[in-house]
């Protein structure tokens, strides 16, 4: 990773373009299906950088992928949006540079408008809110929590999921089953932590904390709810090593905090149009790959892509 140049915008003729988010390009291959694009785009503190990562797409597609494959094998019955790796045959070989690795056919479902947040430690906004209340989500904790560690169980703490440029707005879950309806914030609830407790298990194994993660849910003509966007990915989720981890203060994670930090201390934070100096886009870029290799125990250069 961090070799070559991001890919930070994608244009494809061939089909049109229904919605750009922070990280990924949705085009439409028919009224049931969608390529799901990721791109090098990196976000934090909501603001997309003006340079990218590279490869970070094709590592956050392949890790998605992954988890994909390996999910419905531990917990029963899930259904997932994942179609295939290969592209549609309307892309012309002009255009499939620019997708090559990094694009996903997917299901076009109906997105549920929350995210389905799981904490399995006290990190972040939960531990913030936690220092003021004394409650995660408004949910009431036990006193003497500290920082970073582990919830007595995987807490369900969803928040909205907001428009472009609004801030996602964390919720008590009884204000997701206002939004959603009871029967399926139930399920939602029930299977984000179903999936939470299975991934969980399977990073500990391999040395690899999930503290938390984010999952969206969809929903199929059938009315089934079904797994969407991306999975367990350093974007969705907090990783953080086994052999490093201390309760009591921040944990060193795979993930964006390199970036936040930085954008912190150089007083960026929220700024628009940062563009991110070469030891921070390396540094990010190893960190996505200690987190790839760490997961699937492959080798990011020996990734296998291309392939269902
Ligand atoms: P947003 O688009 O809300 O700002 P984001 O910045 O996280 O969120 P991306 O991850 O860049 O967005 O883009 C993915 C978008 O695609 C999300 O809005 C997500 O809800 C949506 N999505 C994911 N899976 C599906 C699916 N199967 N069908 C339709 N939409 C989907
Ligand atoms: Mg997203």
């Amino acid at each position: 990773m961090a070799e070559g140049t991001a890919i930070t915008s994608t244009t494809l003729n061939a089909l049109p373009k229904i919605a750009e988010g922070k990280v990924r390009d949705l085009y439409e291959v028919d009224s049931n299906t969608l390529l799901f694009v990721a791109s090098d785009r990196i976000s934090a503190y909501d603001v997309i950088m003006s340079n990218g990562i590279p490869s970070k797409g094709p590592l956050l597609t392949q890790l998605s992928t992954f988890w994909f494959h390996l999910l419905p094998t531990l917990v029963p019955g899930l259904r997932t949006h994942f179609l295939t790796l290969s592209l549609p045959s309307q892309i012309p070989p002009s255009q499939i540079g620019q997708l090559e690795n990094r694009s996903m056919q997917v299901r076009r479902l109906k997105v549920f408008p929350i995210e389905a947040i799981v904490r399995g430690y006290i990190t972040g906004s939960a531990w913030k809110e936690y220092q003021r209340s004394q409650t995660v989500h408004g949910i009431p904790m036990p006193a003497g929590l500290l920082e970073s560690s582990p919830f007595p169980q995987p807490l369900y703490t969803p928040s909205t999921k907001a428009e472009a440029g609004q801030n996602d707005e964390n919720i008590h879950p009884s204000e997701a089953a206002k939004i959603v309806g009871e029967e399926y914030a139930t399920q939602i609830e029930d299977l984000a932590i179903k999936l939470y407790t299975a991934a969980r298990d399977y990073a500990a194994e391999r040395g690899i904390i999930i503290a938390d993660t984010k999952f969206e849910f969809g929903v199929d003509e059938a009315g089934d709810v079904v797994l969407v966007d991306e999975v367990l990915t350093p974007d969705s989720s907090r990783f953080w090593r086994k052999d490093r981890y201390e309760v009591g203060r921040e944990q060193e994670s795979f993930d964006k905090q390199f970036l936040r930090n930085w954008l912190v201390r150089e007083g960026l934070k929220g700024k628009q149009g940062v563009s991110m100096p070469e030891e921070v886009v390396k540094e990010t870029a190893r960190k996505y790959k200690e987190a790839y290799e760490g997961l699937t125990g492959a080798k990011w250069e020996n990734a296998v892509t291309g392939k269902d």
